[in-house]
This record gives C-alpha cells, sequence and structure tokens, in this order.
C-alpha cells in the first residue's frame, strides 16, 4: 500500500545530479520531463561553473512519451557536447523515458567515439532516492569509463564517503578524511569537489585500496571496483568524529594498509593532546552547565545518526534516548547498523528506528521523558518541535535552513570540536 511521506529528507534517484555536479567540469545532462531539475536543484551552494539552470534537459513532454524521445536525447547530447566545455557528460534519465522505454544506453553508446567521454547512468525517481542515485552515478564511472589497471601507486587510496549536496558538509568533510589519511603517511585520492575531477578520476584504478566512510551508501560500488577493477576494499561504518571515533579510524585503516603502528600512534597522540587541552579548558561548561541534559536524540541519515551519537556518548559521555535514521537505509543493511549502535563505551547502548515518516518521529520524541531540556541533533523540521520541548537544537542534517556551510566540517578531531563548539553554542545562550 502507498505510503505518506511526511517531512521528506531526501530527493528523487535523478538528484543525483548533484552527485555528478559536485565532481569539477562533469556535466549532467538529463533526459527528462522539463520540471525535474528544477524542482530538485537546490539554491545552497550550488551556482559554479555549472549550475542546475544550465543543464541541457530533453524536457521531454507528452509526444516523446507517445513516440519515445530518444531522437531528442541523440540531439541533446550532440549539441551539449559541441557547446557546453566540459570533461565528462553524464546522461541521467528521469522517470518519464524509463517508463516508456527508452533505450537510452544504446543512445549513449553511440558517443563511444566523442573526444570527451560520455556514459549514463538510470535515476528514475521510482528506483529509489539520491542515496541510491550517487551509487548509480559512481557505478556507470566504474561500468562504462574505468578500466582495470595493472599499473599500481604505492600508498594511493581512493576515499569514498557522503553525498555531495545532501549533507551540506560534504566538501569539508572530504578534506579532513584526505588530511587525516596523509597523516598517515598515504596518497589520498576523491573525485569530488575543487581541483579534483577527471584526473582522480583516471587514478581511481591505479590505488592500492578503496577506503569508504559509510554505513552503507557506496558499498555496492566498492563491490563492483573489487569485482571489475580488482581493488579491495575497507568499509569502515562509522563517519569518525572526535577523538575516541578517529582513534579507532586511524587505527583501522593503517592496519589494513600496513603502516608502522608507532607511526599511527604518534599521529593520534599528537591530536590527542591537543584536543584534551581544548576540552579540559572547558570542563566546567560541560560538567556544570543545568541546560544541556544528559539525554540526546539524533535524526539524521544513517552516517550522521551512527557517528554523532558514537561521539556523544564516547566522548562527551551523554546518554542516548532513541536514534532516528530518516535516509530509506536499504532493509539488509539495518541489522549490521543497528549493531553498531550497540558497540558504545561505558557499557551504553542506543535503541535505533529507522523511520521516514516525520508524524511518526515527532510523537515519539513528544512522548519520551528526556528527564531536562532535550538535546536535538536533526533536520529543521526538528527545530519547532524542540522549541516546543524547550530543548536544544542543532540543525546538522537534511534540510539545513539554520546555518550556512561552505568547508566546514564535522569529522575528525577538528570536527568533533567544531561540534562542541555548535552544541555549547545553542547551549551559553540559555544563560543570556
Ligand atoms: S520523481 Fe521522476 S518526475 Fe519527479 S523529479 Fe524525480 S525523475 Fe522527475
Amino acid at each position: 500500500m502507498a505510503k505518506l511521506l511526511d517531512k521528506q529528507r531526501y530527493k528523487c534517484a535523478l538528484g543525483a545530479m548533484q552527485s555528478v555536479q559536485a565532481i569539477t567540469r562533469a556535466l549532467p545532462i538529463l533526459h527528462s520531463g522539463p520540471g525535474c531539475a528544477q524542482k530538485l536543484s537546490e539554491s545552497i551552494g550550488s551556482s559554479g561553473y555549472f549550475s542546475p539552470n544550465i543543464f541541457p534537459c530533453t524536457s521531454i513532454n507528452e509526444k516523446d512519451v507517445v513516440f519515445g524521445g530518444v531522437k531528442k536525447l541523440n540531439s541533446t547530447i550532440e549539441n551539449a557536447l559541441k557547446v557546453v566545455d566540459a570533461d565528462l557528460y553524464v546522461v541521467l534519465t528521469g522517470c518519464i523515458p524509463e517508463i516508456v522505454g527508452d533505450d537510452s544506453g544504446e543512445v549513449v553508446s553511440r558517443f563511444e567515439d566523442s573526444d570527451k567521454p560520455v556514459i549514463y547512468a538510470p535515476t528514475a525517481g521510482f528506483k529509489g532516492n539520491n542515496y541510491k542515485g550517487h551509487e548509480q552515478v559512481v557505478d556507470a564511472i566504474v561500468e562504462q569509463y574505468l578500466k582495470k589497471s595493472e599499473k599500481k601507486q604505492k600508498g594511493l587510496v581512493n576515499i569514498w564517503a557522503d553525498v555531495p549536496y545532501q549533507d551540506l558538509f560534504w566538501l569539508g568533510n572530504l578534506r579532513e578524511l584526505e588530511k587525516l589519511v596523509s597523516e598517515l603517511g598515504l596518497i589520498p585520492n576523491t573525485i569530488f569537489g575543487y581541483n579534483r575531477g577527471i584526473e582522480n578520476i583516471n587514478k581511481i584504478p591505479e590505488a592500492e585500496f578503496n577506503l569508504l566512510v559509510s554505513p552503507w551508501v557506496g558499498l555496492n560500488n566498492m563491490k563492483k571496483m573489487e569485482r571489475k577493477l580488482g581493488i579491495p576494499y575497507l568499509h569502515y561504518k562509522t563517519l569518525p568524529i572526535g577523538a575516541t571515533e578517529t582513534g579507532k579510524f586511524l587505527r583501522e585503516v593503517g592496519k589494513f594498509a600496513g603502516v608502522d603502528e608507532q607511526k599511527v600512534e604518534n599521529v593520534i597522540k599528537e591530536h590527542e593532546d591537543y584536543y584534551y587541552y581544548l576540552i579540559e579548558r572547558y570542563a566546567d561548561l560541560f560538567l556544570e552547565n543545568r541546560v544541556i541534559n544528559k539525554q540526546f536524540t539524533l535524526v539524521a541519515d544513517a552516517q550522521y545518526a551512527l557517528g554523532i551519537t558514537k561521539f556523544l556518548a564516547n566522548d562527551l559521555g551523554l546518554v542516548p534516548a532513541k536514534q532516528f535514521v530518516v535516509d530509506d537505509t536499504p532493509k539488509n543493511r539495518r541489522e549490521e547498523i543497528t549493531a553498531e549502535f550497540k558497540n558504545l563505551n561505558f557499557g551504553l547502548e542506543a535503541e535505533v528506528s529507522f523511520e521516514t515518516d516525520g508524524y511518526k518521529i515527532h510523537e515519539e520524541i513528544k512522548n519520551h521523558d528526556y528527564h531536562g531540556y532535550p538535546l536535538i541533533l536533526g533536520g529543521y523540521y526538528e527545530k519547532e518541535l524542540t522549541e516546543s520541548l524547550k530543548g536544544n537544537f542543532l540543525n546538522i542534517s537534511y534540510p539545513v535552513q539554520d546555518k550556512v556551510v561552505l568547508d566546514d566540517s564535522y569529522v575528525g578531531y577538528t570536527g568533533g570540536i567544531r561540534l562542541i563548539e555548535d552544541i555549547y553554542t545553542v547551549a551559553v545562550q540559555r544563560f543570556n
């Protein structure tokens, strides 16, 4: 039976046009109705060399539904190659061409010999959300563009994490993961954001391994690359935030890459010394304020719900109430993610609910006794609710309307400190 989705937290698979846009000089070509790009585009941080307003689109209409839209797709690709200077052209299909059965793959194959690569990803909205669409885009690059390489570059690691634009912190988070990995003496390779793009895509097959930092998004891509390109992968499920998780992360990556243990410990010690120096200076605020209650709730995608729950429990000693994962996590991944929520320090365990219905989530939060002011980190939808409960609120997940994020990050030691600053900035305002 059809479900009503109250308070939508993601977009349809065609929203992955933002993943393409995040690859410097990659151009999405939309084979879709004329309204799709406009509905799916964000005004936040998405202008630039290419923006949703100029993405070539077939704008298919009633006539194309009856007679098929392949001719239009052919001419749109042809003209995009002529007039838009890009390094990679990615055709994304919306609902209508897939319902009427346009063979977009066949049309794209006609451009095999063009000067610039043209690939395509099936991203009809009815196939899933933009987390899935993001995977489809990476899959298309692996399947249709990359080739296995016999040449390997020592220490080269492809890093995959985060869905660009869906998470406003995507750029800063990726850059921080790169920094952490390079401190181990490895060479990080990512494809999204400033100064990456096609050159970095070309390096993917030369990597010694893929590092996936995500509870589930991208796991299918890792498996595909292992099969097709012979690249092994390390799946690290928790976004490392703060000292506890970042230490674990560095040790696990170091072990997988064969980095000298002492070297890893030295990196961790240098960071921890500074991290705990900062925490110590504000210990009074953390321990003696009466406005950050011990119990907290996250309403976020699996990445932040898990990463921040571990951070707040392990580093700040707060106690998890129920946590809500709102990214429509595939059912076959839920058990292992649930197990991670039970793997907290101090014998703590967090109850987790995979729920996309905002109404139900809000009812549960309202009916829970937080024994004081609740601390709620979630989407903008939770702001009013938290105010009605006289709680403390931080907008960390989609939709974000409370914060402008250029390259801020919640990853690593510095990311943990940023998150503490943000949470306690909310708290100290209550003293005024
Ligand atoms: S659900 Fe279909 S029609 Fe709607 S925006 Fe997505 S691709 Fe376009």
